[in-house]
């Protein structure tokens, strides 16, 4: 049993925190607060009401949170550097996503580009690094209400004025529109007439439905749909400069409307030929296929334009094991049925040379021989590794997809409606 004592909690100092699963774990102090939650009837106003932001060492950001006092041991004070040094190898193991990226992570850097040190940046950009980093920290907003959901938050998400540092925050499912406010919610619903996303209903399959929606035409909807997603993304993404892209949100439709599940963004020009620029799956909605789904469906696009895409890098933790699993499967599947060069199953498939050679090594199953790199596998193994990639939950029918990549533009369309 751990003793409370009345040593202060420093700011940027390490404790031992009281973590969700009622561990204590080694944890830093981000940031303070007052308690916004305001004392039940008949409680007495605690004495107390600040809480702490904190951040579990060696943890994903994710698990980030704001604790009251109690769940703080400060009996012996702050915690030194050095103990700090050692639990950090210890407490590291229990994050299931740190074990996973640890166990990938040479694959990983293999395949995605990876975030350098400050000591390799030059001056401006370490500086700008810091900066992004400081600002986005401390995770405000604790929860979201999003149709019948409410989904905890997992990071920063850059919403206007005090909007960003509200606990709850109320989202509108259909338009995307936003408030603090519970009462302002409802009227809104009342008199909301949107239900489903703006844009071009693009795809169809039972219930399954993706839109495409052009960020000049929607701003407003493409900026608060890149706010909605940065509360799930650790990584920089855009969030106000939405006319160069275009956004396909994927919806499951019910007799209520077309409910977002996801999205990807798209750069309507781009030099460095990503086919992704952003990509989401909305806590509620994940471990069902979805994201496998959205990426298919990145890849059917670029096959219709008869061009080889990649995602814009750098992907987030669970992006790479998704795009990962998915690469894998693609390949493995033709390499099934018949024996091709890695150029011809670029072509085919739309996935980059170089995506297609890094996901190879990862299983050994390639080979650099007279300056190309050349596929090298029996059909024994490959059968051994298909087991661990079966196929997608959600396929992607190309049949069902209505889209012209000479008329991206859906003002050339007409409106798309639920019928
Ligand atoms: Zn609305």
């Amino acid at each position: 049993m751990l003793h409370l004592t009345e040593n202060p909690i420093l700011l940027d100092r390490q404790y031992f925190v009281k973590s969700r699963d009622g561990v204590y774990r080694n944890a830093q102090i981000l940031e303070t607060r007052e308690n916004l939650d305001a004392p039940e009837e008949g409680e007495l106003l605690r004495s107390t009401q600040i809480q702490y932001y904190v951040h579990y060492t060696g943890l994903n950001r994710r698990l980030d949170e704001w604790v009251d006092a109690s769940r703080i041991d400060t009996s012996q004070g702050c915690l030194a550097d050095k103990n700090f040094e050692n639990d950090f190898a210890q407490i590291s193991h229990d994050d299931p996503f740190r074990k996973v990226t640890r166990n990938l992570k040479r694959k990983h850097d293999e395949i995605n580009h990876v975030q350098k040190p400050y000591a390799e940046l030059d001056p401006a950009s370490a500086a700008l690094e810091k900066e992004y980093e400081s600002i986005t920290k401390v995770k405000y907003i604790d929860c979201v209400q999003f149709g019948k959901y409410e989904i905890d938050c997992w990071y920063f998400s850059p919403y206007p004025e005090d909007y960003g540092k509200c606990p709850k925050l109320w989202v509108c499912e259909y338009c995307l529109k936003y408030t603090k406010c519970v009462s302002t919610y409802r009227n809104h619903l009342y008199s909301c007439k949107a239900r489903q996303p703006p844009g071009v209903e693009i795809y169809r399959d039972g219930n399954i439905s993706v839109y495409e929606v052009d960020g000049t035409e929607h701003k407003l909807y493409c900026q608060n749909l890149c706010l909605l997603a940065k509360l799930f993304l650790d990584h920089k993404t855009l969030y106000f400069d939405v006319e160069p892209f275009l956004f396909y949100v994927l919806t499951e439709v019910d007799k209520y409307g077309a409910h977002v599940v996801g999205y990807f963004s798209k750069e309507k020009v781009s030099p460095e030929g990503n086919n992704v620029a952003c990509i989401m799956t909305l806590p509620p909605f994940q471990r069902r296929g979805f994201g496998k789904f959205l990426i298919s469906f990145s890849y059917e696009l670029s096959k219709r334009q008869g061009v080889i895409g990649s995602p814009e890098k750098p992907l987030s933790d669970l992006g790479k094991l998704s795009y990962r699993s998915y690469w894998l499967w693609v390949i493995l599947d033709r390499l099934g049925k018949n024996s091709q060069s890695i150029k011809e199953l670029s072509q085919e498939t739309s996935i980059c040379q170089a995506d297609i050679v890094l996901s190879l090594q990862s299983l050994n199953m390639v080979k650099y021989w007279k300056g190309q790199h050349v596929i090298c596998v029996t059909p024994r193994v490959i059968q051994e590794h298909s087991s661990h990639f079966p196929s997608p939950r959600l396929v992607v029918k190309p049949n069902l997809l209505k889209w012209n990549p000479n008329q991206p533009s859906a003002t050339q369309q007409s409106r798309g409606k639920i019928s």
